[in-house]
């Protein structure tokens, strides 16, 4: 199948209220645009001099967002178009994302990266560091940055059960913090497990080799 035809088939199976990031990282233009122009807007990379080429290349109503590891010295090369920063995890890394956020006289939307997964490998922040976080970033006054939700990865597994454990720990946590104003994303599920991710209430779904076959490299 075609990526058009991949992306086509996502909008008709998807729930209206769930929102598609094609993960485009390794890919050419030539993907994207052909993705682009079966409709699709938002985009997913995770690595920030790569978006920043493609955000120059590519057409300026494309929303990207930022899904891998973020590093702080880079951050002032995504800020001033970078739609949706998926991978936070410190105060540190909010409170350069706000620097770089006011330097370019803008708000940057950013989600915190909570830890569901096993594996020592995968990023984010347990459970009950979280109200920490929220309570640093409001007494440091980072009116740049708006904290709208929550990003996990499951662990790597071919076992659905772990899978369904971890995206419903996420999900609690999400929800603990619903009274929050503007926190209401939660971007959960990849192409091997968005359905399960569905299920336990995801609205933000990051699909990569599903849409644009398998990656040479990661
Ligand atoms: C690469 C990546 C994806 C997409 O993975 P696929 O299995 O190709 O769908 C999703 N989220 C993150 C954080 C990624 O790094």
């Amino acid at each position: 199948m075609s990526i058009a035809e991949n992306i086509n088939q996502f909008r008709e199976q998807l729930p209206e209220y769930v929102k598609l990031v094609a993960v485009s990282k390794t890919k050419p233009a030539e993907d994207i645009l052909e993705a682009y122009k079966a409709g699709q807007r938002i985009f997913g990379e995770n690595k920030i001099q790569e978006m920043a080429a493609k955000w120059e290349a590519l057409p300026k109503d494309i929303q990207w967002h930022m899904i891998g590891h973020v590093q702080t010295n880079k951050v002032k090369y995504m800020a001033p178009f970078v739609s949706l920063i998926h991978g936070v995890d410190s105060i540190k890394l909010l409170k350069e994302i706000n620097k770089q956020a006011l330097k370019n006289d803008r708000v940057i939307d950013c989600l915190i990266q909570v830890k569901i997964a096993t594996e020592e490998t995968k990023f984010g922040l347990e459970h009950d560091q979280l109200e920490g976080l929220f309570k640093q970033k409001e007494e440091l006054g980072l009116n740049n940055v708006r904290i709208v939700g929550l990003m996990g990865m499951a662990s790597f597994t071919a076992d659905d059960e772990q899978i369904e454990i971890e995206f419903s720990n996420l999900k609690e946590t999400y929800d603990c913090f619903d009274y929050f104003e503007n926190f209401d994303v939660l971007s959960m599920g990849m192409s091997g497990d968005y359905k399960i991710a569905i299920k336990y209430g995801s609205n933000m779904i990051r699909v990569g080799s599903a849409i644009f076959g398998a990656r040479n490299y990661q």
